[in-house]
């Protein structure tokens, strides 16, 4: 079959979801057993996020091809288990790039070159790459921003084109936000009509709009917005607040959203969509009665984005494990001595998480130290691996002031070193160790029990690593380094496998937990969170 392209815009205000609609969609047009992929094209000009400061865009992501992306194709992995790549988000500066280059080469001919067609004809080229692989049976395309921006006026160019150039084969989902003003006591409608009218003066008109709503949205004013909006009535749906994102699928299947779409590209809407393995999650985490307390120490914990991922990998464990998750943030520039006890006693696990710089770091060695000492669950991801390990060489090994280089150029004990592969590197963009390498684990160890499996592979996204010439110091005292990179040796899992779950990864296991397929590590993690808080119970 043809293959169908959905493009997703929203209006109004951000943040309203668009990342979540594009995922719920997909999951229920896979769950009918489709071949789906979702991308996201930003307006921005940054070539990738990878350089952006997690108070913009929150999280970084990371593909398995090893492209830093927008944290929306975490939403996307976690919503359909569908892998995405470098392909799956494109910037405003990737297309002019690769149009800037092209013109360098002088492909153009001696012609002017210009916004209408060049870069539109480029972004077009890249919204229907995925779908020319042959591969997917719906490609979903979200565009970043909000309809009424300028950045975004080339790409909704480029979607009115195609929209024409596809025909039948193409829909158009706009979702907006409807208010409420608790003063009037009412919703409003106009803000909608509004982005609407604004889209249709793009010549863009939506087959399907979602509203964003707090409350429920009457069927005469979604009626009126059909009127006003050219859409059908049956094709304004709502999305409301609901307690967790992974019931939007089902909030958008009782509205038919994924039959709609379906006769609207010419497809049969035959039976339901196979959403019982889904189900089965929603219906633990209706059920959950008990719950697990996590502390997440990190610098960026006022920011509810910056750890995204980790959020969600151990929001899926926790389900699976019948429990609900309390999520305690800790500041770790805030962490000191004193109040270490204070801050982290009421904690079942302790996750120390990724980051880069100095700032924080302090914080987050005397966490460890505490979390060490006193035997709590604790796991260390990237830069929290590279602190167990340096709290470890400070602390049990002795090694004054160890240190990694990114922190102290001069320390005498850089027990965390700089990459053979980076002592050359000096730009900045896409230029990390980046994506998925394969990890091979110690027989026995605990990271190796927790996986099943002794051959693995995870995703990265650093400069540092543990320094080799220390292995054996490190391993005499009890920290072991389980699991390695096979071609190059480097460490990629500590553990002390004396406490009760003391694990430090490398890699960034939780980019790869979605809702149907969670991370082994971040589920063993919880299950010995859940253990410890019963056996306090015990005492
Ligand atoms: N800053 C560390 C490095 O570059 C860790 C990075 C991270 O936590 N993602 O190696």
């Amino acid at each position: 079959m043809d293959t169908k392209y959905i493009f997703v815009t929203g209006g109004v205000v951000s943040s309203l979801g668009k990342g979540i609609i594009s995922s719920s969609l997909a999951c229920l047009l896979k769950a009918r057993g489709l071949r789906v992929t979702i991308q996201k094209f930003d307006p921005y000009i940054n070539i990738d996020p990878g350089t952006l400061n997690p108070y913009e865009h929150g999280e970084c992501y990371v593909t398995e091809d090893g492209h830093e992306a927008d944290l929306d194709l975490g939403h996307y992995e976690r919503f359909t288990n569908v892998r995405t790549s470098r392909a799956n988000n494109v910037t405003t500066g990737r297309v002019y790039k690769s149009v800037i280059d092209k013109e360098r080469r002088g492909d153009y001919l001696g012609k002017t070159v210009q916004i209408v067609p060049h870069i539109t004809d480029e972004i077009k080229r890249r919204i229907k790459y995925l779908g020319n692989t042959g591969n997917y049976d719906f490609v979903i395309t979200e565009i970043g921003g909000t309809v009424g921006d300028i950045e975004s006026l080339p790409f909704l160019e480029a979607v009115r084109q195609l929209r024409w150039e596809l025909g039948q084969h193409a829909v158009c989902v706009h979702l907006t936000y409807v208010p409420y003003i608790a003063a009037a006591k009412e919703l409003k409608t106009k803000p909608t009509q509004h982005s609407v009218k604004a889209l249709q003066e793009l010549g863009i008109q939506p087959d399907i709009l979602v509203l964003r709503a707090e409350k429920e949205i009457p069927a005469d004013m979604r009626r009126k917005i059909a009127l006003f909006c050219n859409v059908a009535p049956d094709s304004v749906v709502q999305s409301n607040d609901v307690n967790s994102i992974y019931k939007v699928p089902l909030m958008m299947h009782a509205q038919h959203v994924d039959e709609i779409v379906l006769r609207k590209t010419g497809l049969p809407v035959e039976g339901e969509p196979h959403m019982d393995p889904w189900m089965n999650f929603i219906h633990k985490l209706d059920n959950a009665s008990e719950t697990v307390t996590i502390g997440l120490v990190g610098k960026y914990v006022e920011l509810q984005d910056a750890y995204k991922s980790i959020n969600e990998a151990l929001f899926q464990c926790a389900t699976y494990a019948d429990h609900k998750l309390r999520l305690v943030y800790v500041h770790s520039e805030k962490l000191t001595e004193a109040n270490v006890d204070e801050r982290l006693r009421d904690m079942d696990g302790v996750i120390v998480a990724p980051g880069f710089g100095q700032r924080g770091i302090e914080g987050k060695f005397v966490a460890l130290k505490w979390c060490r000492e006193h035997d709590v669950p604790t796991f260390g991801i990237c830069l929290g691996m590279q602190c167990m390990v340096i709290e470890f060489a400070r602390n049990v090994l002795g090694l004054e002031d160890a240190n990694s280089v990114e922190m102290n150029l001069h320390t005498p004990h850089n027990v965390i070193d700089l990459m053979e592969e980076q002592k050359n590197i000096s730009e900045m963009g896409g230029t990390m160790r980046l994506g998925a390498y394969d990890c091979h684990l110690r027989e026995g160890s605990r990271a190796a029990e927790a996986y099943g499996t002794l051959d693995i592979r995870e995703r990265h996204r650093h400069r540092f690593e543990f320094n080799n010439d220390y292995r054996d110091r490190f391993e005499a005292a009890g920290m072991q380094c389980v699991g390695e990179n096979p071609a190059t040796r480097l460490v990629e899992v500590v553990e002390i496998p004396e406490k009760r779950w003391y694990i430090g990864t490398q890699y960034h296991p939780e980019y790869s937990s979605t809702v149907l397929a969670p991370s082994p590590i971040f589920a063993s993690f919880i299950k010995a969170a859940i253990a410890y808080r019963d056996e306090k119970a015990d005492k």
